[in-house]
């Protein structure tokens, strides 16, 4: 007989937790999802960081985007917010403190909770060789950056345990292209394009006035916007696919994590940006049935 993980919880709920990138939470709501609303109500959250990297770090030492509350101390709020992993894993005992001496989410869940733990994730700046894949089973960094529905079609649950899937889905972010359309279609950005080829994550963002060169046009980012709009309204379909295809007992989050800047204030994109928009992400959650 297979040798059950420690600490094995019978009827823990599988845990999905899904990152659409760079997605704006205005962005969001203009596209009016269907379908992922049946999780819940859709929150205004903040990020805790501006920029990919940063931001999945916290993500995975479980705080997700947060709300910003007054008069209170942040480890009252951590130590609060963190209860919510009962809810989330079906669980009952879980506690801020559950977490250390690692406070990381993956391998709490693969150590302590006897989960499977799987990463599909779509930027390279967060690929298998970096820091973040740790107390994963498996971390894959997808072949293509734009492609959600080419997850859910790997994803596999098991009756013996648990799992928890991070998936970090790229159709969100820059240039917003959804899977069928070909890159010499895609809208180009002077200056971020010719490195974004490469999917160098560092140089997409920044303040783009000043330089003496008028490098965005307002038209032009408007039509960005309008993708990463037209991005989440595909991915409520794909979600759709993803919700006939999991268990029963399977809890999901969707967020994102960071916002993006489309000219507001001279910034376009995000990371080296301090910006209302770009702390500001949906934030939605809830089990199916
Ligand atoms: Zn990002």
């Amino acid at each position: 007989m297979q040798r059950r993980p420690a600490g094995h919880r019978p009827g823990a709920n599988n845990y999905v937790l899904i990152v659409f990138d760079s997605c704006r939470y205005d962005s969001f709501q203009r596209a009016r999802p269907r379908v992922m609303k049946k999780l819940g109500r859709v929150e205004r959250r903040w990020s805790y960081a501006s920029w990919t990297s940063p931001s999945h770090f916290n993500l995975l030492m479980g705080l997700l985007p947060h709300t910003s509350p007054r008069n209170v101390f942040a480890s009252e709020f951590y130590t609060k917010d963190f209860l919510k992993y009962n809810e989330r894993l079906g669980l009952s005992d879980i506690q801020f403190q559950s977490l250390a001496p690692q406070l990381y989410l993956p391998a709490f869940l693969k150590e302590s909770l006897g989960y499977a733990t799987h990463a599909m994730v779509s930027l390279p700046v967060l690929n298998p060789r970096t820091i973040l894949n740790h107390g994963f089973d498996t971390y894959r960094l997808m072949p293509a950056h734009n492609d959600m529905r080419a997850m859910v079609r790997e994803m596999k649950f098991s009756e013996e345990r648990p799992s928890f899937y991070l998936l970090n889905v790229g159709e969100t972010h820059y240039p917003y292209a959804l899977p069928g359309e070909p890159p010499e279609e895609w809208p180009r950005i002077h200056g971020v394009h010719g490195v974004f080829q490469h999917l160098h994550e560092r140089v997409v963002g920044g303040k783009v006035r000043g330089h003496g060169e008028k490098m965005f046009n307002q038209a032009k980012l408007d039509l960005l916007r309008d993708r990463q709009v037209a991005a989440v309204r595909y991915l409520d379909s794909v979600v759709e696919e993803l919700f006939a295809a999991v268990p029963p007992n399977t809890y999901i989050t969707i967020t994102s994590d960071h916002g993006e800047l489309f000219g507001e204030d001279g910034y376009f994109g995000h990371g080296p940006i301090q910006h209302e928009k770009v702390f500001e992400v949906p934030f939605l959650e809830g089990k199916l049935r």
